[in-house]
Parts: structure tokens; sequence; C-alpha cells
């Protein structure tokens, strides 16, 4: 069986729970009835659907509905002048096989059915967008159906003094984006010649990403597409010592395996000793993978701390709260809570505080506690509902978006009903964490849903469906910016290889608007 398949029949599988919930049967009911006094016919007309964001989810359920409704003609909208979202500013620069799903994606783009317009946002994609907008009102009426695909553009604080006051504070997303040569933090210039430690808050994938970035041998890093700029800082970096702190304890951690290992093999880097206490006295009795985890961080690293050039640790129980600094604004120490498991060794345990505190010298921090999903600007006119707490779109967990309507009194039951013709897939759909397979498992779910409910017949969006970017294109033109289309992009994708060459790596990243859009032309 292939993996495509093998996620396809996990997606299929977990329809019947996810129907289970009293919610969704309500929109089941509710649906239900919406589709039997539904007549339409649709005559073998094709769909004509956009794609809001052009990453994982976005292609994948591109892919999925134009495979299963044929005819359908995709209009993908990316707010950057290129596409692939965290595949390309996301995923570690030394992780290149990782970026092998983007020829699936180039696959599904030289449809002729498959329109890309990028540099092109929906609604506004924040202060330092330089593109193209078009409200999220004006695209509705021109299409049948519309999927939200645009990821997480922003970052969750940990909302503790000096936080937002102290120089030398990152998010995880500001750095990650900056190595990877997303425009927006394009002279993030961290200074790593500060001193020799960086605190890391947060234990999940990211965090072993960025302190993958400041441990590895520069020398390794420059053969990959990370920027020349990150190449030059990391150069000058005097950092030796890495704390990746978490609020709870190994058996509780978010990072996995394969992550993990590979710090630990990281050749001359140091891995200091985990506090044993929070490891089972079993570990042979776990599941697997936890199993396997706490083997890794038992046994450690090759080097050895005391002879090694740089080292890192796993400090667990430490829950931030407070950043100190000097008086040149700079951060200098972060204050951490020692915290207690209710059940330590129980992966879903939570922690309390214990007021007991400890303070790690910070020459630099990165905060690494997850991406954060917004609504887009015209979701409330459209009654699209977005959940603020969770950072996702309202939807029915197969990616039907919901238009949540209270009742008279706080007392009355709510009213959950499917917005016809509206979509969501990715991490906009259920939270950011998941890798690229599980986006595309979740993508194919939402890809499903729309296939199923265009075959029979329910509501779609009411718009002039024949139109789609033909009608849209007229509009935004006529402004100063540019429409960057797939043409472009292999423009732009060309030159950067070129570039790359020159310097003996696969590409050299553009990273700023205008020198896409340059090579574009
Ligand atoms: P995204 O990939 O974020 O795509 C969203 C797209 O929408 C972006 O291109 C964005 O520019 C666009 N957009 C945003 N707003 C608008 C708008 N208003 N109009 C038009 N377009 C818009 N997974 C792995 O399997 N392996 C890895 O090694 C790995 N490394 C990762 C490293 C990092 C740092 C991060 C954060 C994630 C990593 N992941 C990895 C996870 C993987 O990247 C995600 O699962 C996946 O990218 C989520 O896909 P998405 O399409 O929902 O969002
Ligand atoms: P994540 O896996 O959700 O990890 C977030 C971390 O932040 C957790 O350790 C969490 O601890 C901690 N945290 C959250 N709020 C906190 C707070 N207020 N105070 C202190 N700590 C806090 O998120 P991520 O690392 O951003 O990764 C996102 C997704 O991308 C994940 O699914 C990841 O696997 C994927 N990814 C994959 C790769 C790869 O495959 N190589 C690389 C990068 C990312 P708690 O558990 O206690 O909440």
């Amino acid at each position: 069986m292939t993996s495509l398949t093998k996620s396809w029949l996990c997606a299929a599988c977990r329809r019947k729970t996810v129907f289970s919930s009293p919610l969704a049967h309500k929109i089941l009911s509710h649906y239900s009835t919406t589709t039997t006094t539904t007549t339409t016919s649709r005559h073998g007309r094709p769909l004509r659907m956009a794609v809001v964001g052009s990453g994982p989810a976005g292609f994948y359920t591109a892919y999925r509905v134009m495979t299963k409704v044929p005819k359908t003609k995709v209009d993908m909208f990316e707010a950057l002048p290129v596409p692939y979202g965290l595949v390309r500013f996301g995923v570690a620069p030394d992780h290149p096989e990782v970026k092998n799903c983007q020829d699936k994606f180039e696959e599904v783009a030289s449809s002729p059915d498959f329109t890309f317009i990028g540099n092109v946002s929906i609604g506004n994609a924040g202060g330092h967008f330089q593109g193209c907008t078009i409200p999220l009102a004006s695209m509705l009426h021109h299409y049948d159906a519309v999927v939200f695909a645009y990821g997480a553009s922003q970052d969750k604080q940990l909302g503790v003094p000096g936080e937002s006051e102290y120089k030398g504070i990152y998010s995880a997303r500001e750095f990650v984006g900056w190595y990877n040569g997303l425009p927006e933090y394009a002279n993030l210039a961290p200074d790593l010649t500060r001193g020799d430690e960086a605190v890391i808050v947060g234990q999940g994938n990211v965090a072993l990403d960025v302190a993958r970035m400041l441990l590895e041998n520069v020398d390794v890093l420059r053969k990959s597409d990370i920027t020349e700029a990150a190449i030059e800082t990391l150069l000058k970096s005097r950092i030796k010592r890495v704390h990746i702190v978490g609020r709870r304890g190994p058996m509780q951690a978010a990072f996995t395996i394969k992550e993990i290992r590979e710090l630990m093999k990281l050749h001359g880097v140091g891995f200091h000793d985990i506090d044993m206490s929070l490891i089972p006295d079993e570990i042979s009795k776990l599941p697997r993978a936890r199993r396997r985890l706490m083997e890794i961080m038992v046994k450690g690293s090759s080097a050895r701390v005391d002879e090694a050039a740089k080292s890192w640790s796993l400090d667990f129980c430490l829950s931030p709260t407070e950043f100190l600094g000097g008086s040149d604004g700079f951060v200098e120490k972060t204050v951490f809570e020692r915290t207690s498991l209710e059940l330590p060794f129980d992966p879903s345990s939570r922690v309390v505080g214990t007021e007991e505190t400890l303070t790690i010298p910070s020459s630099i921090v990165f905060r690494s506690i997850g991406y954060k999903s917004v609504a887009l600007p015209g979701f409330k006119e459209a009654g699209i509902s977005f959940d603020t707490r969770k950072g996702i779109i309202d939807n029915d967990g197969l990616g039907r978006v919901l238009r949540t309507k209270r009742g008279e009194n706080e007392h009355q039951d709510q009213e959950a009903s499917h917005l016809p013709g509206i979509y969501c897939a990715g991490w906009v759909k259920r939270g950011p964490t998941g890798v690229i397979a599980s986006t595309m498992e979740d993508a194919f779910s939402t890809g499903d849903a729309i296939a199923s409910d265009w075959n029979s017949e329910a509501p779609f969006l009411k718009g002039d469906s024949s139109s789609g970017w033909e009608a849209l294109r007229s509009g935004v033109e006529h402004g100063k910016c540019k429409v960057i289309q797939w043409e472009d992009w292999l423009k732009i994708d060309k030159s950067e290889r070129e570039r790359g060459l020159l310097v003996g790596k696969e590409r050299e990243k553009f990273t700023s608007t205008a020198e896409m859009l340059a090579a574009a032309s």
C-alpha cells in the first residue's frame, strides 16, 4: 500500500469518530435538511474553487479535489511571490529530503486547470505585506468553493514581564523565518555575539531546529539552502551552551525521536546529563515511541561535555516567569519557577508551580512555544466563525467551516451550521501542530468533504462561479502591484538555483519581495 493510500484510509476511518460528537450531530442533521431542500443540478459543470495559501494544506486539498471531481478549476492565492509556505520558510535547511513534497505540488501546479496567483493576499496579510490585496468579500462572489489553508502567521506569547521590553528575545518563528529567507525577517540580524548562553523556551521540534542551527558546524549548514546572511551571522556566533527548557518533564516533551537523535549525534557537541528522577524506572515497559525517546535521552551524546566545544541540555520542569535585562536594554537572565508534575510518568500530566525559582544566564532567548493563526479581515462580515482561543477556523473536523449563531440568551443552545462552499485545511483548521504527512491527511479529509458535498448537490457559494480569477484580475492588476503566476515562480526558482550554484548550494534564496519580483520579470 502506498503511503498516500494509507493516509487516505486513515482519514476515512477518522470520519466516524469526528461525527460522533454532539456538535457534529447537529451539523449533520442541519446539513441533511439543507441538502434535501436543494435541487440545483450541476449538470457536469466544473467546480470552481479558490484556495487561500500555497503550503502543504493548500496543495494537498487542491490535489484531492482535482482527483475526485474531474474538471475542477483551482485558483490558488498566495500572499508571497513564492509558493510552499513552511516547506520553504519553516523546514530546517539541513532537512532537504523533507522538501521532496514540492515535487507533488509542482505536478499539481502543472495542470491546465490550476492557476497560481502569487503576491496576492486575501484580506490583508499584515503591516509588512507589500503585494496585492483582494478583499475576502470580493473573492467569495466568484467561486463555488473557497478553502482557507493560510497556516499560522503569528506566534504565541508567554505574557511574562520583560518579554516585549528587552532586545535579544526572539520568537522561534522570527528566527526560523530569518535563516530560511522569509522577507518579513530578512533584517532581523540576531546578535549571537553577546555571550555564550542561549535559552530556548519550549521543547517541541521547532525548539530542536533552533538549537541545531546554533550548535551545528557551519560548514555543514553552508551546503544547505540557508541564507548567506545567516551563515555569516552563525560564523560569528559565540554561543557555546544551549538550554532547551520545558515546563513539563521528559515523558511529556513534544519533540520526536528522529529530531532528538539528530541533536545527540552532532559532531563535537556534548549533552548534559538528564535529571534521572524524571525517567521511569522501567523504561522497557513503555510504549515503543516513548521508550525510544527515554533511551536516547538517558544514553546522551557520544561527545563528552567537558571536552566538547559546544553543549546543550534539556532543562525540565521550569516555567518562565520573568526576563531580566541590563541598562543597554538587552536581555541578560531568564527567571523560571520550578514546577512539579502531578503524574510525572503520565504523558498528559499537568504541572503546578512550586514557588521555587531558578535563574539562567541568557545572552539570547528564543520563545518556541508554538505558532498561532488569526482570523482574516472580512471573516465577521462573511459570517465565518473563528475560535480565537484555539486559533482555528471553527469547523466540523472535516473542514466544513461553521457559522456559529448564539441563541438569544446565553442559556440557549448554540446552533452551528456549515457555511455553504466555505472550507478550511491544515494548521488553520486544526491548530499549529502536525508534520507534513499529518497535514496531508488533514487536507485530504477536507478535499473529500468538498467532493462529497459537490457530488451530493449540497449548497455551495452563490456567486458568479463562471469567472474566478479572470473576473478578479482586472481589479487587482489596475493597481501597482505585480501578480506572480506559476511561470514567474519558475523564473525565480531558476534564478535562485543559479545563484546557489555559484556558492555550492542547491539554491540561494532571494530574501526580499523586490528581488523576487525582479527575478520574475
Ligand atoms: P503553511 O505551510 O504555513 O502555509 C500557509 C500559506 O498561506 C503560506 O504560504 C502563507 O504565506 C500563505 N498565506 C497566509 N496568509 C495568506 C493570505 N491572507 N492570503 C494568501 N496566502 C496567505 N513538518 C515535517 O514533516 N517535517 C519537518 O521537518 C518540519 N519542519 C518544520 C519546521 C518549522 C519551523 C515549522 C513551523 C513546521 C515544520 N513542519 C515540518 C510542519 C509543517 O511545516 C506543517 O505541517 C505544514 O507546513 C502546515 O501546512 P499549512 O499549509 O497548513 O501552512
Ligand atoms: P509543539 O510541538 O506544540 O511544542 C510546543 C512546546 O512549547 C511544548 O514543549 C509546550 O509545552 C511548550 N509551551 C507551550 N506553551 C508554553 C508556555 N506558555 N510556557 C512554556 N512552554 C510552553 O510546537 P512546535 O515546536 O512549534 O512545532 C509545531 C509542529 O511542527 C509540531 O507538530 C512539530 O512536530 C512540527 N515540526 C516538525 C519538525 C520535524 O518533523 N522535524 C520540525 C519542526 C516542527 P507543553 O507540552 O507543556 O504545552
